[in-house]
């Protein structure tokens, strides 16, 4: 089945199907691996993702249960903040009812991630979260940054501040290694924070031209909307084609996704070592700056210019 069927037939069950009258809108996301260059390792993960804020009060034991049945095996809430600040940012109640269907999750063998969105409104937070998460048997655990759509002052960490807070989270995954919950460090400049510890290690005999991690858009990774838009990254405006018009590897080896693949382009990461293994988060650095190889706002590593 080409792929562009199969994502047909995925959007085609999902508006017709509902558990317990929850309409499940979905949002394809393909992780791609390149071989050499010359041909693809595909691994297809689906993300079925309701843009109705209302689902997280529908799950019930019930409707987890014909989940799993349906062969959910994992499933991510969102926590913004403690309970006053998740509720202002979400809706009302809604924060002790994520902790609450957590356990509906869990009961009915479905595996919990929770991620926090985190900026200046919430960054004093994120531990008292990380306490919360594994006091609730969460069992995975992530941040990402919030890439604004515009500079609002109230959003903004400085770089020494954000590095600050991957210090504090570090200790607090450190004390929590043995809880069952795993951490996983999703951040890029987690590498740059491993590096200055010692941790991470840049590999003898690289080659030049491959980008080994770090930034998965236009080497790993695309999102398709319902629409079937398919964007280079779903965290900034990058349209690259429609999968209902186009072949999807005509759209990943294209112009349009080739405009993210200039390397060479990246204002700071160009100049820093661990360039094939990080870049920051060119998302963020697009909200600040509307230029998707600006300057990661976050990245305090100082580069000589
Ligand atoms: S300059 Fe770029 S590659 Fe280097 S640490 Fe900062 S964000 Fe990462
Ligand atoms: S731009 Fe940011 S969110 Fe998008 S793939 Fe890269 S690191 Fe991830």
């Amino acid at each position: 089945m080409r792929l562009s069927q199969f994502l047909k037939t995925v959007w085609i069950c999902a508006e017709t199907q509902s558990v317990n009258h929850i309409s499940i809108l979905p949002v394809a996301t393909r992780y791609y691996t390149a071989d050499s260059g010359t041909s693809w390792n595909c691994l297809i993960i689906i993300t079925l993702v309701s843009l109705y804020l209302e689902i997280l009060f529908y799950l019930t034991d019930e409707v987890c249960k014909k989940l799993k049945d349906y062969g959910c095996e994992r499933y991510q809430l969102s926590i913004d903040g403690l309970r006053k600040t998740h509720d202002a940012m979400r809706k009302k109640g809604s924060f002790d009812t994520t902790i609450e269907k957590l356990k509906c999750l869990h009961n009915a063998g479905i595996r919990s991630a929770i991620m926090t969105t985190v900026s200046g409104v919430n960054a004093e937070e994120l531990p008292g979260i990380i306490d919360l998460v594994v006091e609730n048997k969460v069992n995975v655990f992530a941040f990402a940054r919030y890439a604004p759509t515009s500079i609002e002052k109230s959003t903004h960490l400085e770089p020494e501040q954000y590095r600050s807070l991957l210090e504090v989270c570090w200790q607090k995954f450190e004390q929590y290694k043995d809880s069952g919950t795993s951490f996983n460090l999703k951040d890029h400049l987690w590498t740059l924070f491993l590096h200055e510890k010692g941790l991470f290690r840049i590999p003898e005999n690289l080659k030049d031209d491959v980008m080994y991690e770090g930034c998965n858009c236009s080497n790993c990774h695309l999102t398709i909307l319902p629409t079937g838009d398919v964007y280079a990254c779903r965290r900034f405006e990058s349209n690259i084609g429609n999968v209902f018009n186009e072949n999807l590897d005509d759209i990943f080896t294209g112009e349009k996704m080739d405009a993210f693949r200039d390397y060479d382009k990246f204002k700071k990461c160009n100049f820093c070592e661990l360039k094939r293994f990080c870049r920051g988060c060119p998302a963020v650095a697009y909200g600040y700056t509307g230029n998707f190889y600006g300057i990661d706002p976050q990245c305090w590593k100082q580069i000589a210019s």
